[in-house]
């Protein structure tokens, strides 16, 4: 597609506004991390961030770096840094693409905000709800620094959630803290705690109303934007700067609803994507789905920063309950029940499934359930082969080719 037939990406003006707070992030990050003004904890990005925050600790999250190596497309550069030292081209591109930054030097957090380096931890806290890689990264900086690296092993796969799992994993989350309390030079405070889980769920709730606002027809916001706008909502909950931020955002989103406007030019078809982002490859996706007239409305990768349990009376129970109810610790009976509502809610024509080389456990598509739901639904699906972060493992040429089939599929059914 030439340049001029590219079809115009609706800016969202709020933009400026995340940017800003995500500089903000970083530089206090960096400030911490040089001057000793606060310690900083690296945490997995389904995490205890809360407990973490509540000790008084700037938190990072190498998962956040890692989707920046993807956009910036350093990944594929730095990934074989990370294999030379026996990280396996088959693991996580996160994993390799952020140890392999490290190994070089090299982060886009330089260009972006002006930081020499990722800020240096105190202590690595990770959590094993999404997969077993994020133990094993945070266990090559606990070699590396010499600091400490705790954390809660959850279990997978899980269909309802009974008192069962639950209690070992909040019996987890109290033993991380006097280790958290010595780190931290201070004692643990319950009503901090609970002050920073009442923002976080706070934060929840606007985050899951900008998602929500995707359900009218046309959807002001498409799968592209919320993963770009969702950085607040990863890196900040538990902060009140991130609930400013998405009252800001849903009241243009509003704006644009009642002026009857579109994220996507004329939306004809609504989609739904299951599975990590191409991170190389957001704006491309995003002006070819508009040129195609189709809106990616939802996902399963943005729905992911919705914990609703966060809102219950003990902060304990709440990040335990929020943190094991995610789609990406269930069941598969459970995955595609939540699947179904996806499609009911968002009155989804398609769906996207991105079958991502390097993660296996935000690919659902490799035991059946796209053919389960076909036949249940009755909404057609593509399955991409790619990956998140390793553009190596993609090619644009036949995704396209899928998709545009995927559409052709739709109009000739109408
Ligand atoms: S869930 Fe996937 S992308 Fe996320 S850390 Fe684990 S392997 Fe990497």
């Amino acid at each position: 597609m030439s340049a001029e037939k590219k079809p115009g990406i609706k800016k969202i003006k709020a933009a400026g506004a995340m940017k800003k707070l995500m500089a903000d992030y970083f530089l206090e990050l960096d400030e911490a991390a040089r001057t000793g003004s606060a310690k900083v904890a690296w945490c997995t990005s389904v995490g205890p961030a809360e407990l973490l925050r509540s000790f008084g600790f700037r938190v990072y999250f190498p998962e956040n770096h890692g989707a920046m190596l993807g956009s910036s497309r350093l990944a594929p550069e730095l990934i074989p840094a990370a294999n030379a030292v026996g990280y396996s081209p088959d693991i996580c591109s996160y994993l390799t693409s952020d140890v392999g930054s490290y190994l070089r030097k090299r982060t886009p957090l330089t260009d972006a905000f002006g930081l020499e380096g990722v800020p240096r931890p105190d202590v690595l806290v990770y959590n094993t709800n999404q997969c077993r890689d994020v133990k094993d990264w945070f266990g090559f900086y606990e070699r590396e620094f010499g600091v400490p690296c705790l954390g809660i092993d959850t279990m997978r796969g899980i269909g309802d959630i009974a008192a069962r799992h639950l209690d070992g994993l909040i019996q987890q989350h109290r033993a991380l803290l006097p280790d958290l309390a010595e780190i931290a030079g201070r004692k643990f405070d319950l009503d901090r705690l609970k002050e920073v889980v009442a923002s976080s769920y706070r934060c929840t709730q606007l985050w899951k109303k900008v998602l929500r606002l995707a359900e009218h027809k046309p959807s002001p916001i498409t799968f592209f934007d919320g993963t770009i706008h969702m950085g607040p909502a990863v890196v900040l909950r538990g902060d009140e700067r991130a609930e400013r931020y998405y009252e800001l955002l849903i009241a243009e989103l509003e704006e644009r609803i009642a002026a009857g406007e579109g994220a996507v030019p004329d939306e004809r078809y609504r989609f739904y994507w299951e599975g990590m982002p191409v991170w190389g490859k957001l704006r491309s996706h995003a002006e070819l789905f508009a040129g195609l007239q189709a809106c990616v409305v939802a996902s399963t990768y943005c729905n992911s920063w919705i914990f609703e349990a966060m809102g219950a009376s003990d902060p304990f129970e709440g990040m335990t309950r929020a943190y094991t109810e995610l789609f990406i610790v269930r069941s598969e009976k459970f995955k595609e029940q939540y699947l179904a509502d996806m499609v009911r809610d968002y009155d989804i024509d398609g769906i996207i499934y991105h079958d991502a080389k390097t993660c296996p456990n935000n690919s659902n598509n490799r035991y059946g359930m796209p053919e389960r739901l076909d036949l249940r639904l009755g909404v057609p699906h593509v399955v991409i082969n790619g990956d998140l972060n390793d553009l190596r493992l993609y090619s644009e040429e036949q995704a396209r080719t899928q998709f545009e089939a995927l559409v052709e599929q739709l109009r000739e059914a109408r």
